[in-house]
């Protein structure tokens, strides 16, 4: 359930109340919007508490919350959040683009292309040095030698980066190189690793699972927030269907599905959405006019000799049109490319 406080309530009334949440073994997390300030309740409630906690003074009304999920919902924080990396916003007006390779393959693969999509205008370099994979005889990532690469890349260019966390043992060691952590579309519902996410003081991505709904991948999210961290963006990065043509079916309809249920900035990956490199730029170009709040493409100097999806991969000549295609695309939605000054 939500506590709205009165407008004209002050710190004393909402201590009060957290205190005696506390008290009765529940958390209270707070909103505090532009309107309104409310608290989240979370734990065991029961509808005697309502009744008792409209008693409080400063409380304006006690609403439940109808969804499973709570802190990532809209009832509970109607503005979007936006998510601070150095001076980008994510979640705002502007649209935020991620890019880079599958994985960290060499210092040189990484530097050259982190050049090569910053001149395009991305904003944020991607690449995962420890590597999810289906199968055990794939790459699996350079480990803590890819994260020096990628803090290496960030000196050179300037671009914070982004990268996959697989395990809670490697949190801190991932947190100490990145500025944002992934957890990945196989990880999404490994709760132990959202805990440790949840306690970071990173900003974290959550991909959707594979054959994750859109309640569970929501409740994934709410493991990180209820652990205090608040600083939570979601990435479609399309779902196992029974075409078979496409590596995944981009779900085009979560971009706004999410944008109506959720304050979170919903970021979307055509690469392993679609597993296609000719197919990336259409439904990048589909999921900005969905409303998303940035996108996340792979970009490799030599697609063909990628350690690593290469075949969904974009030559910086591909990604460079497509920066284009994207600036006009998110302009005719009210939208412009973050860092952009243009338009
Ligand atoms: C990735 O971003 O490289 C990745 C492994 O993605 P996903 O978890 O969505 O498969
Ligand atoms: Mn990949």
């Amino acid at each position: 359930m939500i506590v709205v406080m009165r407008l004209d309530s002050g710190e004393r009334e909402l201590n009060d109340i957290l205190e005696r949440l506390t008290e009765l073994g529940l958390t209270g997390h707070l909103s505090r919007g532009v309107e309104r300030t409310v608290i989240g309740v979370v734990g065991k409630t029961y509808p005697e508490l309502r009744d008792m906690l409209e008693l409080f003074p400063g409380v304006d009304e006690v609403v439940p919350i109808s969804k499973p999920y709570k802190l990532s919902s809209r009832e509970f924080q109607p503005q979007d959040s936006i998510i601070k990396v150095g001076p980008l916003t994510i979640g705002g007006d502007e649209l935020v683009v991620i890019a880079g390779p599958c994985a960290v393959e060499s210092e040189e693969q990484v530097v050259e292309t982190a050049r090569a999509v910053k001149a395009s205008g991305a904003n944020i370099l991607r690449g995962g040095a420890f590597k999810p994979s289906t199968s055990p005889y794939s790459f699996r990532g350079l480990g803590e030698a890819g994260l020096r690469i990628l803090a290496r890349a960030r000196e050179e260019t300037g671009m914070p980066v982004i990268t996959e966390v697989l395990t809670p043992q490697d949190v801190e060691l991932v947190s100490s190189y990145a500025d944002i952590l992934q957890v990945g579309a196989r990880n999404m519902q490994n709760f132990i690793l959202l805990d440790e996410v949840g306690k970071a003081k990173k900003p974290v991505m959550l991909k959707r699972g594979m054959s994750a709904t859109i309640e569970e991948w929501l409740l994934c999210a709410e493991y990180i927030l209820s652990q205090g961290n608040r600083q939570v963006m979601l990435c479609e990065r399309g779902i196992r269907t029974f075409e078979t043509y496409t590596r995944n079916t981009m779900d085009l309809s979560a971009i706004p599905i999410i944008e109506k249920l959720s304050h979170l900035p919903i970021i979307a990956d055509p690469s392993h959405g679609t597993g296609k490199w000719y197919l990336v730029a259409p439904l990048a170009l589909a999921a900005v006019a969905a409303g998303a709040d940035g996108l996340m493409i792979e970009v490799h100097p030599t697609p063909d000799s990628a350690l690593k999806d290469g075949a969904q991969s974009l030559t910086f000549e591909n990604f460079h049109k497509l920066m284009d295609q994207v600036a006009s695309v998110a302009a005719s939605v009210g939208r412009k490319l973050a860092g952009s000054t243009k338009g």
